[in-house]
């Protein structure tokens, strides 16, 4: 069939459809196959009561995008079809398309095609290049492919009685921080559990709504990020699991609004005794004076650039620096208070996150929020004051080492998928790809990139 262009008949029928004319439009571009139904009305029974007493009460015609069986020529199908309607019961139904794919507006076969693409590593704006098939119905089969691979996962952690002991949870931007999804990981797999919109308190409560919560009977701790308030929802449906704050969101919420702040402010400090040096100068006429003061002009500029360029010395472990970088650093530590103060507060904030014996950890934590609190540096005696109140919760951290941090690994596969599909336009279709993309490869057909 249609071997070129010249000379060609066809006649192909498909169950009571048949097709014998086509055509090719916009310059040979697209190959459009006309169906028509020859369905008989005494051949049809009705859909609703079964009697067969059926006419036609209309025709209609439909466009599916087919697979094309040249290259760079797309290939539709039009299909005109019945509408009957039953004398005895007077109901209407549409005849049914044997060869139509049931979500899509594609053929079957075209269908096929594309989860054969996707499953061999096309990704998919070469498979819509490729088919001419459009972006909404390749994600629709691509999403049906995901959800086939999501329930088999799903049925066999059930059939050899898995439950997840360790959770995390997390919020991840989706457009760029303008809006954002909640994502809850079982840490011992590695798989994404549930995603929902939003960030919010209440979006993270259809967690434990949505999902079956007699699969988290075995649920000893969960992790996240103490800003947040998932705390108090896991209090409310889960009583008796124990809330790990994670100790990276602590860490580097510290290095930010604690070292950085202090950092600052003493830098400032050197930069503003610069200024006045330089406004003593333009009076002071004594070559000596002047000389004195240029010299004391210079030092407290390098002491402004040398504290304005230490942030990663100081928030890096000191074992990562080189010696000329160690030596800087202890040289801003001596001269500067505040900044060895906080910089000692950092080194054993890490060190209490080491510890696995609650007791040990209850009593470092202790003295740590009473040494931070006596300390008379505002952001560190802030940061204790808000922080004291997830006691617990840090506490906890000895008992259960966990982190939210494979959460945050899976961000950057996130980062790609959003690259590899469109479909993050589609909330539903991009959920899907982010547990997808969680659950081992082998239930997976990956796109390219992946
Ligand atoms: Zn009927």
């Amino acid at each position: 069939m249609l071997l070129n262009t010249n000379n060609t008949q066809i006649n192909i029928k498909c169950q009571q459809y048949s097709c014998s004319r086509f055509r090719f439009e916009k310059d040979n571009t697209e190959l459009w196959l006309e169906f028509q139904s020859t369905q008989e009305t005494t051949e049809v029974c009705c859909q609703y009561c079964g009697e067969r007493s059926v006419d036609i009460h209309d025709n209609y015609t439909t466009t599916l995008i087919d697979m094309p069986i040249w290259t760079d020529i797309r290939q539709y199908i039009t299909v005109t079809y019945h509408k009957y309607k039953c004398r005895s019961c007077s109901r209407v139904f549409n005849e049914d398309i044997c060869f139509k794919d049931p979500d899509a507006r594609v053929t079957d076969r075209a269908a096929i095609w594309v989860q054969a693409l996707l499953k061999y590593g096309l990704c998919i704006s070469s498979v819509v290049r490729l088919t001419g098939i459009n972006w909404k119905a390749a994600n629709l089969i691509h999403k049906r492919v995901m959800d086939e691979a999501l329930t088999s996962r799903k049925q066999y952690l059930k059939a050899i009685g898995y439950k997840p002991t360790y959770l995390a949870v997390d919020e991840f931007a989706i457009h760029k921080g303008q809006k954002y999804a909640t994502c809850v990981m079982d840490l011992d797999t590695g798989e994404v559990i549930w995603v929902g919109k939003g960030r919010a308190t209440e979006d993270f409560r259809k967690f434990f709504l949505e999902y079956d919560m007699e699969n988290l009977s075995d649920v000893k701790a969960f992790a996240m990020d103490m800003n947040a308030s998932y705390n108090k929802l896991v209090e409310e449906y889960m009583p008796g699991v124990d809330i790990v704050y994670d100790r990276y969101h602590m860490q580097a919420q510290f290095g930010k609004e604690v070292l950085g702040v202090v950092r600052l402010n003493e830098a400032r400090k050197h930069r503003d005794n610069a200024q006045d040096i330089k406004e003593i100068l333009v009076g002071e006429t004594d070559p000596d004076i002047r000389r004195k003061w240029k010299q004391e002009y210079k030092e407290e500029r390098k002491k402004y650039s040398d504290i304005k360029n230490s942030r990663w010395p100081i928030l890096t472990s000191h074992s990562n620096l080189n010696d000329d970088k160690k030596e800087a650093l202890d040289r801003i530590l001596k001269e500067h208070n505040d900044i060895a103060v906080c910089y000692a507060m950092k080194e054993e904030l890490c060190r209490l996150f080491d510890l696995d014996d609650p007791g040990e950890a209850r009593e470092g934590w202790i003295s740590w929020f009473e040494a931070a609190k006596a300390s008379r540096i505002e952001p560190l005696k802030h940061f204790a004051e808000l922080k004291e109140k997830r006691l617990e919760g840090l506490i906890a951290h000895s008992v259960h080492h966990i982190s939210t941090g494979k959460l945050e690994g899976l961000n950057n596969k996130i980062k790609v998928a959003k690259r590899v599909g469109y479909g993050y336009r589609d909330d539903d279709y991009f959920f899907t790809l982010v547990r997808y993309i969680s659950i081992p490869k082998n239930y997976m057909i990956i796109p390219q990139k992946f």
